[in-house]
């Protein structure tokens, strides 16, 4: 994403931020609606995270041993987020989906793991799967490097079809571990579940004895204090974390149920571990970064993302432009169509060609959107007036260029 293969042009190179700006090597500024795809809520550069992290950077980087920071995130998680009884931390969502599905798959005594096409995990080599066609396909590796054999045991899903997670169950008995899902998500563009869908999952999975994974590495603490389990309140088995818990840092986490979380080492037998996990630098960012995160913070982040939303929807209105800027909480992305979107075949059928005119229009202008139409976009509480001026000032031209782009 960050090399603009999906729009083209040249890649900015960033080499400051400070609030909601960005400064590339060229001494321009962007008011950044990436947010280092989501972990800077705060903004770039908040004092305190920053004199945090200095104050843990003095008294050394790693050590390798237990240490008070990793333990006190733990706790902050756990106090937010109820069903977490018990958290591991790792150094990316990446380890955190893959170390859950290793534990769910030691626990059931189960190999397959049920996915959504268009939900995004990390590059888990057994969820970098593609679905062939029809129902409950099982998975075909999707790049070069992952075998059959590991893409073999994932069986993809449409996303938000609870009819094709029951077929799955009923042509499997007994052989999926867990269904893995984004809590709400955003890695197709922002697509939430349809009502019911999350709890249909969970009940589903209750029924047939396997693990209810909610991924919430891009959603949690953001979405709401809680994350999305803040929003739906549907109770995961297991759940994933990383970027806002991280506050810029590779720090990451999954926990959910005490007998489940039981089953790693050192207590269990499922082997888990990592030379950097519970960091102190790391641990030191994201707490000060959670601990700033009251409700003022997300009240303030919902209403920058409303206020945007309805300027983007009035600028692309105005020009004639079909769209659908579709909204998870304060996560939001814009198609470019004026169909329904609730799965990632919906996702593909909009105009690709208006976004990428959209989004240079922007760049060119000073505002830095996510290189994609498939990403959500991300604001933090440093998005003040003046920022959000600069970006309405910008939308004009760039639903001009939307409308006249050519396929
Ligand atoms: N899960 C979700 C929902 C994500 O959005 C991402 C990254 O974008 C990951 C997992 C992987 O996290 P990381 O890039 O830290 O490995």
């Amino acid at each position: 994403m960050r090399a603009f293969r999906a729009v083209g042009g040249t890649p900015r190179f960033m080499v400051s931020g400070a609030g909601p700006y960005l400064t590339d090597a060229d001494g321009r500024e962007y008011v950044d609606l990436v947010c280092s795809w989501g972990p800077m809520i705060l903004g770039h550069s908040h004092p305190e995270v920053i004199a945090a992290v200095q104050e843990a950077v003095s008294r050394g980087t790693s050590f390798g041993t237990p240490g008070e920071g990793e333990v006190a995130l733990a706790e902050e998680i756990v106090a937010r987020i109820e069903p977490v009884e018990q958290v591991r931390l790792v150094s990316s969502g990446t380890e955190a989906t893959m170390s859950a599905i290793r534990l769910a798959r030691g626990f059931t005594g189960r190999a397959k793991v049920v996915k959504f096409a268009g939900c995004y995990h990390g590059h888990v080599d057994a969820l970098l799967a593609a679905a062939g066609s029809g129902v409950a396909t099982f998975g075909l590796p999707d790049t070069p490097g992952v075998t059959g054999a590991t893409a073999g045991d994932t069986v993809v899903l449409p996303y938000n079809d609870l009819d094709a997670v029951r077929a799955a169950f009923a042509a499997h008995p007994g052989e999926i571990a867990c269904v893995i899902t984004e809590a709400s998500p955003g890695n197709m563009g922002v697509v939430p579940p349809a009502d019911g869908f999350n709890a249909g999952l969970k009940e589903l999975c209750a029924a047939n004895g396997a693990l209810y994974i909610s991924d919430e590495v891009m959603t949690g603490f953001r979405t709401s204090k809680a994350g999305w389990y803040g929003v739906d309140g549907v109770r995961p088995d297991l759940m994933t974390f990383g970027k806002v818990m991280g506050g810029g840092f590779p720090a990451a986490a999954f926990g959910g149920r005490g007998d489940v979380m039981a089953h790693l080492a050192p207590a269990g037998p499922v082997y888990q571990a990592g030379t950097l996990s519970g960091n102190p630098v790391a641990t030191a960012a994201g707490l000060a970064q959670l601990r700033l995160l009251d409700d003022a913070a997300y009240a303030k982040i919902d209403a920058v993302s409303a206020e945007l939303r309805s300027l983007v929807g009035d600028a692309l209105t105005k020009e004639g432009v079909a769209h659908t800027v579709s909204a998870a909480s304060n996560m939001f992305s814009v198609f470019f169509t004026d169909r329904p979107v609730r799965d990632y075949e919906d996702a593909k059928k909009q105009d690709v060609f208006r976004f990428t005119a959209f989004f240079h229009s922007m760049l060119e202008q000073g505002v830095y959107l996510p290189p994609s139409a498939f990403e959500s976009w991300f604001v933090s509480t440093a998005h003040d007036e003046r920022a959000v001026e600069r970006i309405a000032a910008a939308l004009p031209a760039a639903a001009r260029a939307a409308s006249e782009a050519t396929a």
